[in-house]
């Protein structure tokens, strides 16, 4: 495990600033000890990543392409080895961490793809209304980015920045959060091993209040990337409009999983367990809100209720483990103030919600789902970010997307019908960025990801993450013999 910063193609520091430790989250042991970023360090980064955009930002896309298929290449060559890591670190069962890096390659391979399109589309006709003008297109990146990620998904949230970042010519400077810190170091050591270019990718690891809004505020930075809660998200806005940082936000979620009267029971209950419990529910896009039809509900609340009374909690090491640790004490206390709070609200628990019997150490908490809590109660309109599902019935489908629509967050939403008619007319009113129908949660490099309202601002992903780092250029030519004839008649 790596216990430097990564700054201009160097292992550094740290000079002044202190360590920080980490946790393994099922056993509450130390894993690692991490130096925590000063100011000065976020300069030295944020100068080396200038620097090297001199030239990283002028190269060609093929080039960069070959970079980050060198890039991919590395973490496969550690794709198991990477996994463990990120379970140590996160607390996630072993086969989703397999996904997260399997995932976090596909993204630096798909983002080569983009990158050698780029190149094709350079200097890229525009038709103009007036014969006397001829205009092209220009693809420039958008110069350093400054990227602060979140803890759920380590290493994919760190692909989803990076990799679109480069593959636009952008150089980067990444903050992972002070909680799963190893993967992107990881990830910094991949880039050594392969010897890109020194300060294309910086990667600093530090405490939010400190490394991240000095990262936030630095003049340097042209591009701030973030994904995390909304008060942070609106930190680093308030940051930016200082000296008007181009920014994106993938911010919180409070997601709907309605579900009609005609679904498939056995369908429904692996998908809205899927959508809420995997990743211990510390999901952005977790589907935490079931809006079940009436006539349906006594029979798929029955079997939520006992499958989900199976689900397997333990170290993610374990074979078979289902739901790991929550990340950390912080998130722990968090989660279980939820729900006291629910319950003190007269929301029924109908299972799960404490700390599981026979679990001396670790921060394990069981799936919980609540029943009919109040349209205005915390654990209804608050992002809880943990394994807790709440349920409300609906009759008709006009409330069902009301219900649905009243939330302060839009990121995702969720329809399962037997009718292909009805889920489309109610994925077309559901005011999210990301809908699924007869599924949630399944993610694929090639479509955008992002929120409507407080879920944030843009899109990543796809050919829109690509777009977050670059500045599109018009090139207008005048190109009639004629004089253009403002004084000379
Ligand atoms: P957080 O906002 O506490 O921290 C996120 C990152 O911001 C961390 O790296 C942290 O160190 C840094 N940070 C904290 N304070 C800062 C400051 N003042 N200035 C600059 N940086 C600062 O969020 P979290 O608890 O790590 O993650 C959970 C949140 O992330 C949830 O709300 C979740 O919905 C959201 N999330 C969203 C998506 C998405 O794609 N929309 C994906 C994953 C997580």
């Amino acid at each position: 495990m790596r216990d430097q910063l990564y700054i201009n193609g160097q292992w550094v520091g740290p000079d002044l600033g202190g360590r920080f430790e980490t946790l393994d989250p099922a056993t509450e042991e130390p894993l690692h000890s991490l130096p925590a970023a000063t100011e000065e360090d976020i300069d030295h980064a944020v100068r080396a990543a200038r620097q090297a955009f001199r030239n990283w930002g002028e190269s060609r896309g093929a080039e960069r392409a070959a970079w980050l298929d060198l890039l991919a290449d590395g973490l496969e060559a550690r794709h198991e080895e990477l996994a463990v890591l990120e379970v140590r670190d996160n607390g996630k069962p072993l086969p989703e961490a397999r996904w997260d890096v399997g995932d976090a390659i596909g993204c630096f391979r798909y983002y080569a793809g983009l990158a050698r399109e780029l190149d094709g589309r350079q200097n890229e006709p525009l038709a103009l209304p007036d014969e006397r003008f001829r205009c092209s297109l220009r693809y420039e990146p958008v110069g350093v980015a400054g990227q602060i990620i979140p803890w759920n998904y380590p290493l994919l949230m760190a692909a989803w920045k990076v990799a679109p970042a480069l593959a636009a010519g952008a150089t980067v400077v990444l903050k992972p959060s002070e909680l799963t810190s190893l993967s992107a170091l990881e990830l910094a050591a991949a880039a050594d091993r392969i010897g890109l270019p020194a300060g294309v990718l910086n990667v600093v690891t530090g405490l939010g209040g400190e490394a991240g809004s000095a990262l936030a505020a630095h003049p340097g930075v042209d591009k701030l990337a973030f994904t995390g809660s909304v008060p942070t998200g609106s930190k680093i806005m308030s940051a930016a409009a200082a000296d008007i940082k181009n920014i994106s936000l993938e911010l919180g979620g409070k997601s709907a999983f309605i579900v009609f009267e005609d679904a498939d029971v056995e369908a429904a209950v692996e998908w809205v367990l899927f959508g809420i419990f995997w990743n211990q529910g510390q999901v952005c896009s977790a589907t935490s809100r079931l809006l079940v039809h009436e006539r349906l509900a006594p029979r798929l609340l029955e079997r939520l209720v006992e499958e989900t009374r199976k689900i397997r909690i333990g170290n993610g090491l374990e074979e078979g483990v289902l739901l790991g640790p929550l990340v950390s004490r912080g998130q722990y206390d968090k989660v279980l103030g939820f729900i006291a709070q629910g319950q003190a609200s007269g929301a029924r628990l109908l299972t799960g919600g404490r700390r599981p019997s026979g679990f001396e150490r670790g921060y394990f908490v069981e799936p919980a789902i609540f029943d009919e809590p109040d349209v205005d109660s915390i654990v209804w309109r608050e992002e809880i970010f943990g394994p807790v599902l709440c349920v409300k019935r609906f009759r008709s489908e006009e409330e069902a997307i009301r219900l649905a629509n009243d939330s302060r967050f839009g990121l995702a939403a969720a329809v399962m019908s037997a009718d292909p008619a009805r889920a489309a007319r109610v994925a077309n009113r559901l005011r999210a960025g990301i809908l699924w129908v007869n599924c949630s949660q399944p993610t694929f490099s090639e479509a955008p990801w992002g929120g409507m309202k407080q879920s944030g601002i843009g899109r990543e992903l796809g050919r829109w993450g690509l777009d977050n780092y670059l500045e599109v250029k018009q090139v207008t030519e005048y190109i009639s013999p004629e004089p253009w004839g403002w004084y000379l008649k």
